[in-house]
């Protein structure tokens, strides 16, 4: 898994946080690799359920794998909220480096339970994973079948000494797919749940947080950070222009420079943002 395991503990412990990107296929992992590049900072590029229903998981760790080990920078291969125990074990053996299982959704014990069993297959594979306590929601209704509930920080302390996770996801204010930089960071609760453990803490909806409160955030534990909506804009903005001002042309790869030049950009301003100002 390179050295990520100690790279998140340190930067969980420094003014740096780790950047971690969902992709959707090779032109928004290779935006992302050249961005950190160009920051010289590590790099997380991710999966999430739509990427791996899309596309088989095997095909994915394949790519990412190889796309990571020919970065200039360390890069780590993690796959993003999962559930389903089989998808897991698929990805630790295609090259993944870190897995999430996602309990949240689970009563504790239940969180616990499942989560302590993909612990234990994941570390005999040498394979970082990521828990999730509490539950950040979606700001999209088609994904209003997730319960969202900011974490308790009695909790959070006893979830990660029971399961021992790498990592833990903590719901803290932020929201998945917020289009606006809008949310509400409870910087009371991320310090609460600092005095009941030291596990490096994980960000999900990171596009949500205003600017101003990075550099907040960089002073707390918090080791990665999950990006998606910024990179999606990004990319989107540059296609749709593209095939609305362009009726004769039909190939996608005329467009496609523009935009992994685009999402690079955006990817670079918030590398930058978590890793040096
Ligand atoms: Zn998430």
């Amino acid at each position: 898994m390179k050295d990520f395991k100690k790279i998140i503990k340190e930067t969980s412990r420094s003014n740096r946080i780790v950047a971690g990107f969902n992709v959707f296929g090779y032109e928004e992992a290779i935006s992302v690799v050249k961005a950190a590049e160009s920051i010289h900072a590590p790099v997380i590029l991710m999966t999430n359920k739509f990427a791996v229903n899309h596309m088989p998981v095997e095909y994915w760790g394949l790519l990412l794998k190889k796309i990571a080990d020919d970065a200039k920078v360390p890069v780590c291969v993690h796959l993003d909220h999962t559930q389903d125990p089989d998808i897991i074990a698929r990805a630790i053996h295609s090259g993944y480096d870190s897995v999430m299982y996602d309990g949240s959704q689970l009563p504790l014990n239940d969180n616990i339970y499942y989560t302590r069993e993909m612990v234990d297959y994941a570390h005999k594979h040498n394979i970082m994973i990521e828990g999730e306590i509490g539950s950040v929601g979606y700001s999209d209704l088609s994904e209003n079948i997730y319960k969202s509930q900011f974490t308790d920080p009695e909790e959070a302390g006893y979830f990660a000494e029971k399961s021992g996770v790498d990592m833990l996801a903590v719901a803290i204010g932020t929201i998945h797919k917020l289009d606006k930089p809008n949310a509400e960071i409870q910087f009371d609760r991320i310090a609460e749940i600092e005095k009941a453990t030291d596990i490096p803490l994980v960000i999900h909806g990171f596009s949500g947080v205003k600017t101003e409160d990075i550099r907040y955030l960089k002073g707390h534990q918090i080791g990665k950070v999950n990006i998606g909506t910024a990179i999606r804009q990004a990319m989107g903005y540059v296609l749709r222009d593209g095939y609305i001002n362009n009726p004769g042309v039909y190939d996608r790869m005329a467009f496609m420079a523009d935009a992994i030049e685009a999402a690079k950009i955006q990817a670079e301003n918030k590398i930058r943002q978590l890793w040096y100002e």
